[in-house]
């Protein structure tokens, strides 16, 4: 086993131990994914340290257990068509392709450097996800609808074409919050007739959801 594995192999029973990872399949996403394949030459060092790290363009790659709580209360299964809001590095792309298989995968950056750094990992790194770039506050109508939309940048509110585009029992999973920087994770579960439910699981930080229908710049 090399270091970056033994990394790897650590992390993920640190995140069991304190409860983030729960699921076999999450867990075994994690085992798989080498998170220094998504991260920037200098912070290589600490890529199984759970934190969040920086990508460059003031973006950053989201903390292990803050990934790990999103994925499991997201319950993917294998199958899903899973829209992912904030490609960034395509770490969080891959390890949603884990689970729900690579061609179940859609994810879409606003930023066109970021777009560029995260489609390079993925490919690198063998996923043939599909990335996208534009302004993901609209969803992404071409591949609609989706089982779940998982966003991993903070909306001030959810936007409407996000519960337009879910399916009937699908899921939103997002950091949604009025003030810039402090949400609460927020599940929003599709009912027949077009209703939802909403689940909240406490206070979390992400970067800005900027778009027509998020964030101004
Ligand atoms: N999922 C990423 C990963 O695994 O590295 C982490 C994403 S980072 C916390 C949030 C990302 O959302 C940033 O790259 C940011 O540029 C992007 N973003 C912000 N607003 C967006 C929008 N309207 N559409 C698409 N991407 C957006």
């Amino acid at each position: 086993m090399s270091l970056n594995d033994e990394s790897r192999v650590n992390m993920v029973s640190y995140l069991e131990k304190i409860g983030y990872v729960k699921s076999e399949s999450v867990k075994n996403a994690f085992l798989k994914v080498d998170r220094s394949n998504f991260i920037p030459e200098h912070v290589k060092h600490e890529a199984y340290r759970d934190t969040p790290l920086s990508i460059g363009w003031g973006q950053t790659i989201s903390a292990p257990s803050m990934i790990a709580l999103m994925l499991e209360v997201s319950d993917l299964k294998n199958g899903l068509k899973t829209l992912e809001i904030g490609a960034g590095s395509g770490y969080n792309a891959a390890l949603i392709a884990e689970i729900c298989g690579e061609e179940n995968v859609i994810t879409i950056e606003r930023i066109p450097e970021v777009y560029q750094f995260g489609m390079e990992n993925l490919k690198r790194a063998e996923y043939r996800v599909r990335i996208v770039i534009g302004d993901g506050t609209k969803g992404f109508e071409e591949e609609a609808p989706y089982d779940r939309i998982i966003a991993t940048a903070a909306a001030p509110e959810i936007p409407q074409s996000w519960k337009d585009q879910l399916k009937e029992d699908g899921m939103i999973i997002a950091p949604v919050g009025k003030e810039r920087y402090y949400q609460e994770l927020t599940v929003l579960k599709k009912r027949k007739g077009g209703t939802f439910d909403t689940k909240k699981y406490g206070g979390c930080i992400f970067v800005p959801l900027v778009g027509e229908d998020g964030w101004k710049e």
